[in-house]
């Protein structure tokens, strides 16, 4: 059984198909609305979709734009300068992966659900769940008062997963990220649309990022340090109060992307997330995805990571030769899983208070006359970061990010392969560095002496 038949639950509802297991997806809304268009799967998260079902990887890369072959990074949101920029291609490459995509969300789902087959149910929450007296099996409580038995329950049901609340003795509430988060999608194309990807413009306590999704489309997001639920602003007036308060004196590229937009189609959510939590099972039940580990969608990696935890979890579930092992399993499934889940969350926040402290960098425009732009301590402390951030930082951070799900494991061990396995056929047709291979980044910095590496990379 599993709740909620988000991006999480569909994964883990296929992979568990795809292995023989009768499941059943409970989700919540009648009738599906994304918040934020379109999403990147990045290499990691595709790699995973290839090991669990090739089919479903084969459309999604028929239907996705690919952004990970252009230049991404970020600009200064007033002058539009490059700050930064991160290489999304030789990470991948170097792993025999494909580059990272874009795909809009109903697409997905869609490709998901014609391949999980008929197996949700819509408009049912699970509002609980109770050991059964009479075998131990788990009982997933809907909202209506109907009770479904089964070997074990999913909790994809979100950051505010009500799985969550009943499995952890002490829950706590999600912890609000800082930032407020307006969304929309532009209709344009920007001059720089063949070699440009992602971007991000930074200012002082705000950033904005647009990525190419394709058809002539831009998505972008405005991240603003506005206090939860203090804005009370109409539908309609949401854009003007963007383009006139906000972003009044930055970038004619921003400004591009919010005169092309239509006003209806700006939505606008406060962002939550938590510290990591190390316990996401118990029994016959986990948590996968946003349940287990909300994160700030900087890095563009929660969805990958449920991704992920659907092809550990069927990995785990697939050892097991009974029934009554599915605890043993769930177990090793949160052990596997729960250091590299804390690491993103802990990257992703990072990411997002580094850019919080963003001011736009001293510039010197001439030595003699002196003409020096933006000189204030945290101009200053911008600039220093600056090559640190795009030689260092980025390039270990893809490495880190891309090196799941690394080697195949030992198909002796595994055998026989079927789709759903790090041995699946599909995977292992490729030669794939894993985890334990360095990439250039890592080899770089361990060959280059501290003298070098400072005149290098400072
Ligand atoms: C602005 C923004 C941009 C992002 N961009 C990216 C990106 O580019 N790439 C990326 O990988 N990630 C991105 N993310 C993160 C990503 O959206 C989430 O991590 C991902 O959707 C998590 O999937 P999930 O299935 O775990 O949870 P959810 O997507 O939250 O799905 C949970 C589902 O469960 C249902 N549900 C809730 N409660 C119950 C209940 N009690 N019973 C039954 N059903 C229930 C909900 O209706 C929902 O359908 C972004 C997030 C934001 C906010």
């Amino acid at each position: 059984m599993v709740a909620g038949g988000g991006i999480g639950g569909l994964c883990a509802a296929l992979v568990l198909k795809n292995q023989g297991f009768d499941v059943s997806v409970f989700e919540k809304t009648e009738t599906y609305k994304p918040f934020g268009g379109p999403i990147q799967i990045a290499s990691n998260a595709l790699e995973s979709l290839l090991r669990i079902d090739a089919g479903v990887y084969k459309q999604i890369m028929s239907q996705a734009t690919v952004i990970g072959d252009r230049k991404n990074g970020l600009k200064d949101g007033l002058s539009s300068e490059w700050f930064a920029t991160f290489d999304l291609y030789s990470p991948a490459k170097a792993r025999n992966q494909d580059v990272s995509v874009v795909i809009d969300r109903p697409k997905l789902q869609d490709i998901l659900l014609s391949a999980i087959g008929d197996c949700v149910q819509t408009g049912a929450e699970v509002v609980g769940y109770e050991p059964s007296a009479a075998n131990g099996r788990v009982i997933g409580i809907l909202s209506d008062g109907t009770r479904h038995e089964a070997d074990m329950l999913v909790g994809a049901d979100g950051i505010w997963s009500k799985v969550r609340a009943v499995l952890d003795p002490n829950p706590k509430d999600p912890v609000w990220s800082g930032y407020t988060c307006f969304a929309a999608i532009a209709n344009c194309v920007p001059d720089d649309i063949k070699e440009v990807g992602y971007k991000v413009y930074l200012g002082s306590r705000k950033y904005f990022v647009s990525v190419d999704v394709g058809g002539g489309r831009v998505q972008w997001y405005a991240f603003l340090n506005v206090p939860p639920k203090s804005l009370s602003l109409a539908p309609g007036d949401q854009l003007r109060w963007l383009k006139e308060t906000q972003f009044n004196d930055w970038s004619p590229e921003v400004h591009q992307l919010l005169d092309s937009t239509p006003i209806e189609e700006v939505e606008q959510r406060d962002l939550y997330d938590r510290i990591p939590e190390l316990r996401w099972a118990s029994g016959r039940v986990c948590l996968l995805g946003d349940a287990a580990h909300p994160m700030m969608p900087n890095l563009g990696q929660g969805g990958g990571m449920a991704i992920e935890d659907a092809l550990v979890l069927g990995q785990e579930l697939r050892r097991i030769g009974t029934p009554e092992a599915v605890p043993l399993a769930l177990t090793k499934y949160n052990n596997n899983r729960v250091v590299r889940a804390a690491a993103v969350q802990g990257m992703s926040r990072l990411s997002s208070a580094i850019l919080f402290q963003y001011n736009h960098p001293t510039v010197v425009d001439s030595v003699w006359p002196p003409r020096i732009r933006n000189v204030g301590p945290r101009s200053l402390i911008t600039r220093a970061c600056q090559g640190f951030l795009e030689r260092v930082a980025f390039p270990l951070q893809f490495e880190f990010l891309f090196s799941f799900p690394g080697k195949i494991l030992d198909p002796q061990v595994f055998a026989p392969a079927t789709s759903g396995d790090f041995a699946a056929p599909d995977a292992v047709k490729k030669d794939r560095a894993g985890p334990s291979t360095r990439g250039v980044a890592e080899r770089t910095l361990a060959q280059t002496s501290f003298k070098d590496w400072l005149a290098t990379y400072w």
